[in-house]
């Protein structure tokens, strides 16, 4: 089997890592790994395949920036131009970027089967780049891999019918676990950073709906600067917020509590996460992490796909103002939480996904 992978963002890295060891692994199959170029950064993109020994990509396209058409656009004549070269049994694309978009449309107008994992998630925002290019690949592809029971009731719910929609758990909770003892073992960065177990608050923010406005990306600094009165927060800087907060001249008025840092490798984010006694986010992925780690999470946004996670309290939303978030944090801190519930499968999505693209061709 022959397998043509396209990622080109940091969590799309951390997923693919153990859905290529598995086609390897468990279906035998041969992969050319196709990184668009969308995260560039040394931090953002190869310190991921450094410590997850991923395979260099086959190829690396060089694209990013620009505005979102010119960057899919550009992507998708690249990527058509492999395809018709490569011949893949399965094109193989994850979560919900531009890269995802552009693998899915290309494999879809050369009718190459094509195939999404982490399918399925809404969060019915559609001014959220991220809420079109999850609604388009679904459509589009022939098979989908939905990570939890909502996403998977979402896709029987939009009319896709049901042989094209596989429950496999959620790969992100793969990762976590196979990793996770090596990040005990091996990272250092809460002695690096002088930090105390539990004794600190875990904070990254990317969504362009956060940082691109200056008055919302101004109130969540300051909302998180309430938090950090009493608790020392921990922001690795994602590369946009960086040069927003510049951008808005924001950089020099933060509160002390708050400490800036580059992006971390997936092993310290592990360890970071672990050791928080709270995760402030508005990352997709690291809401997930927060529960798998069993660190209780605030949300920084209005609504999140990951809904399953808001009825048990493991997750909260805090709307982008300054009173909300120290309230939130306060609640996520004082709740008694009941970790022993299974909501992302058993920590083997990825071989069931490997396996069920094997028998797919047969
Ligand atoms: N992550 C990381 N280093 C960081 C911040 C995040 O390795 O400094 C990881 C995080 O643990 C998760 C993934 O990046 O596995 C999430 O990526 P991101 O938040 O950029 O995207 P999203 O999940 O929102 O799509």
């Amino acid at each position: 089997m022959r397998i043509f992978t396209v990622i080109g963002a940091r969590p799309q890295f951390v997923k693919a890592a153990v859905v290529s060891r598995a086609l390897i692994q468990k279906a035998e199959a041969s992969e050319f790994m196709v990184h668009t170029g969308q995260h560039f950064d040394e931090n953002m993109s190869k310190v991921f395949f450094d410590e997850m020994e991923i395979s260099p990509p086959a190829a690396n396209l060089g694209i990013s920036g620009g505005g979102h058409g010119s960057m899919t656009g550009q992507m998708l004549i690249r990527i058509e131009e492999m395809l018709v070269e490569q011949k893949p049994d399965w094109v193989l694309v994850y979560g919900d970027t531009n890269s995802t978009l552009a693998g899915a449309l290309a494999a879809s107008k050369l009718n190459i089967p094509c195939a999404h994992v982490e399918a399925g998630l809404r969060s019915d925002n559609r001014r959220m780049p991220e809420e079109i290019n999850r609604i388009l690949v679904d459509h589009s592809c022939d098979l989908l891999f939905a990570p939890t029971e909502v996403a998977f009731e979402r896709l029987e719910k939009e009319g896709i019918g049901r042989d094209r929609i596989i429950r496999t758990g959620d790969v992100m909770l793969d990762a976590a676990l196979l990793f996770g003892e090596r990040a005990k073992e091996r990272s250092t960065i809460l002695e690096n950073l002088g930090l105390q177990e539990k004794g600190f608050a875990l904070c990254t923010l990317h969504r362009a709906e956060n940082v691109d406005s200056k008055e919302i990306l101004q109130g969540l600094m300051e909302g998180l600067g309430e938090v950090a009165r009493s608790l020392p927060i921990i922001l690795p800087l994602h590369p946009r917020t960086k040069s927003r907060m510049e951008q808005f001249g924001l950089s020099d008025s933060l509160h002390d509590g708050i400490r800036l840092i580059e992006p971390v490798g997936y092993l310290d984010v592990l360890r970071l996460e672990s050791s928080s006694s709270v995760v402030i986010t508005d990352s997709g992925g690291m809401q997930k992490e927060a529960f798998f780690q069993k660190v209780p999470c605030v949300t920084l946004r209005t609504e999140t796909e990951w809904i399953e996670l808001l009825p048990g309290g493991y997750n909260r939303l805090a709307r982008p103002m300054v009173d909300s978030i120290p309230c939130k944090v306060e609640e996520a801190l004082s709740a008694e939480l009941d970790w022993a519930v299974e909501l992302y499968g058993d920590g083997h999505s990825s071989d069931a996904i490997a396996l069920c693209l094997k028998n797919a061709l047969k």
